[in-house]
C-alpha cells in the first residue's frame, strides 16, 4: 500500500498563532508548508484542481511584514488561517466550475459574501479543491476532474460531495476547508475522512456566491480538524446579507470565543428507526451505540424516541432537490457561462449539444428526474406530496425539540466504499444518505465528530439541534472532541 499521509503539523487555528506569537513560524513558512504538502500528495490524492500558489504566498509575506511591525494584535482573527474552496463558491477573477465541463473556463465576477467575510479578516485561499458535479454525490467521483481518494485508504472514497475539502484536511493541505451541504455534503466526507464538518441552520450564511444545486436546502459549512475552529468560521461567515433574502437576520453570537467553560447534561434523542435500520452497517451500529452508553456515562440523558417519518426522508429528498436542480441549472445553456459546444451552429444545436455533453450523467439523471416530477401531470403526485412530507418532518421536529436539545445518530451508515463499487448504483448511494439529508429538510444546524475507526477507516458520530441553535451544538460538540481540543495545547503544536 502507498505511504500514508503524515500527521497534521497543525490541528487548529489557536496553536498556528501560538506559534506565530512566539516567532516559531512565519505566515509564509505555513503557506510553503501546505504548498510542499499539495505537490507530495495531490497527484495521488486528486484533491485540489488549482492551487493559488503565488497569490497565497505573496499574501503570506504581507501579512508577515505587518506582523513583524505591529504584532498579531495589528492583523485579522484569521491570519494563519489557509483554507482551501469547494469548487461551488466563486473567488473573483478565479475560475469556478462546479467539477462540470460546462463552466470550463468560467471566472468568478465577484467574490462569494462568506468567503468575503474570511479574507477581510486575513485568511489565505490556497486552492480550490475537487467535489461531485454540481455538488451532486456521496463519492466526489462525479467530477470532470476524476475523483478523489481518501487519504486513509487510497482505493476508497472520501465521501461527497465535499470530498476534496474533506481530504484537503485530512491529508494536512491546508488547516480547513469551506464546503457547502444540501443532503450531507458537509458532513458525510468528514466523517469518512476523520475530520469535523459543520452545516449551520439553513440561513445562517448567506449562499450569495455559492453555486445553486437546490436553493431551499444549501448551506455553506466547514471542515476542520476542531470544533473551536468550525466555530470562529460561522462566527466570521455568518449574518445578514443583502444579497440573499433567505438569509437570517438574527444577531450572530460570538460563536468562536464562547466555547470554554462547562456544558450542562444534555437532552439526547436517538431514534431506533435510525439504530435498527437494516442499511447500517453493524459494525457502525456497535460503536454508535458504545459511544451513546459513553455520553449516559458522563451524565447526559439519552431517550429513544420513535422517528416514524425516517423512510421518507430519502425519497422527499431526491424529488425535491431534484425539482429545485434541474430549475436552477437551466441557466447553463452554453451561452452564458462556460463552455458552449464547438461545433453547434443552431441555438438549438448549442442547447442541446452544450447541455447533453457538457453534463455529466447524474447531474443529467437528476435534471431529468425534477422536470419530471415538476411536469403538469405528475406535479402533485410527486412535488406537491413530498413538500407535505417535509412540512410533516419540520413539525415532527419541532415538537421533537421542545424536549430535548439534540438529536444523536451515525453520520453514515456504511464505510467509505472502494471507488467504483456504487457507480452503476444511483439507489444505493442515494439511501447512504439517509442520516444527513434529515438536517436539511428541516433546515437544521448539525455537526459530524470523528467517532473511531472500524478497519482502519474514519467513522463520524452526527448531532443536530435546533434551527439558530449552534451555540450549544458548537460547546457540545467541543466537550466531545477531545482529539480536536488536544490541538490546541502546546505539546500537540509541531
Ligand atoms: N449526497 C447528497 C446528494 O447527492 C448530498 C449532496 C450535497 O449535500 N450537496 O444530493
Amino acid at each position: 500500500m502507498e505511504a500514508a499521509v503524515p500527521e497534521p503539523r497543525f490541528r487548529s487555528l489557536a496553536a498556528v498563532r501560538a506559534a506565530l506569537a512566539a516567532g516559531r513560524l512565519t505566515v509564509e513558512a505555513l503557506v510553503r508548508h501546505y504548498l510542499d504538502r499539495i505537490a507530495a500528495d495531490n497527484e495521488r490524492l486528486n484533491v485540489f484542481v488549482e492551487v493559488f500558489s503565488d497569490e497565497a504566498l505573496a499574501k503570506a509575506r504581507a501579512l508577515d511584514d505587518r506582523l513583524a511591525r505591529e504584532g498579531l494584535e495589528a492583523v485579522g482573527r484569521l491570519c494563519g488561517m489557509v483554507l482551501s474552496v469547494k469548487d461551488v463558491l466563486c473567488l473573483r477573477d478565479h475560475q469556478v466550475t462546479a467539477a462540470s465541463r460546462i463552466l470550463e473556463g468560467f471566472h468568478s465576477l465577484y467574490t462569494a459574501t462568506a468567503l468575503e467575510r474570511l479574507l477581510a479578516e486575513d485568511a489565505i485561499i490556497i486552492g480550490r479543491v475537487n467535489c461531485d458535479e454540481f455538488a451532486m454525490g456521496s463519492s466526489t467521483e462525479n467530477s470532470h476532474y476524476g475523483p478523489t481518494r481518501n487519504a486513509a485508504e487510497p482505493e476508497r472514497v472520501p465521501g461527497g460531495s465535499s470530498g476534496g475539502s474533506a481530504v484537503a484536511v485530512q491529508a494536512d493541505m491546508c488547516l480547513a476547508s469551506i464546503g457547502s451541504d444540501t443532503g450531507g455534503s458537509v458532513r458525510q466526507p468528514a466523517a469518512f475522512c476523520g475530520v469535523v464538518g459543520l452545516k449551520p441552520t439553513y440561513g445562517r450564511i448567506s449562499r450569495h456566491g455559492l453555486l445553486a444545486y437546490a436553493s431551499s436546502f444549501d448551506q455553506i459549512g466547514t471542515l476542520t480538524h476542531t470544533v473551536a475552529d468550525a466555530a470562529l468560521l460561522l462566527e466570521l461567515m455568518a449574518g445578514p446579507d443583502a444579497y440573499d433574502a433567505t438569509c437570517s437576520a438574527r444577531p450572530v453570537p460570538p460563536f468562536g470565543e464562547s466555547l470554554k467553560g462547562e456544558v450542562p447534561p444534555a437532552r439526547i434523542a436517538w431514534f431506533p428507526e435510525a439504530l435498527d435500520h437494516p442499511g447500517l452497517d453493524a459494525r457502525i451500529r456497535q460503536q454508535t451505540t458504545d459511544y451513546l452508553e459513553r455520553l449516559r456515562g458522563q451524565g447526559h440523558q439519552l431517550e429513544p424516541v420513535s422517528f416514524e417519518l425516517l423512510e421518507y426522508v430519502v425519497p422527499a429528498y431526491y424529488v425535491l432537490t431534484t425539482a429545485e436542480a434541474s430549475s436552477n441549472l437551466s441557466r447553463y445553456d452554453g451561452v452564458r457561462y462556460g463552455w458552449r459546444h464547438p461545433e453547434a451552429r443552431t441555438v438549438e444545436e448549442v442547447y442541446t449539444r452544450t447541455r447533453t455533453e457538457g453534463f455529466g450523467a447524474e447531474v443529467k439523471r437528476r435534471i431529468m428526474l425534477g422536470a419530471f416530477v415538476l411536469s403538469a401531470g405528475y406535479y402533485e403526485a410527486y412535488y406537491g406530496r413530498a413538500q407535505k412530507v417535509r412540512r410533516l418532518i419540520v413539525e415532527r421536529l419541532q415538537a421533537l425539540f421542545r424536549d430535548f436539545d439534540f438529536v444523536a445518530m451515525p453520520a453514515s451508515p456504511v464505510l467509505p466504499w472502494r471507488l467504483g463499487e456504487l457507480q452503476d448504483d444511483p439507489v444505493s448511494m442515494y439511501l447512504a444518505d439517509i442520516y444527513t439529508v434529515l438536517a436539511n429538510l428541516a433546515g437544521l444546524p448539525a455537526i459530524a465528530l470523528p467517532m473511531g475507526r472500524v478497519d482502519g477507516l474514519p467513522v463520524g458520530i452526527q448531532f443536530m439541534a435546533a434551527p439558530f441553535r449552534e451555540m450549544e451544538l458548537l460547546r457540545f460538540a467541543d466537550s466531545l472532541n477531545e482529539r480536536g481540543r488536544e490541538g490546541v495545547s502546546e505539546g500537540a503544536m509541531e
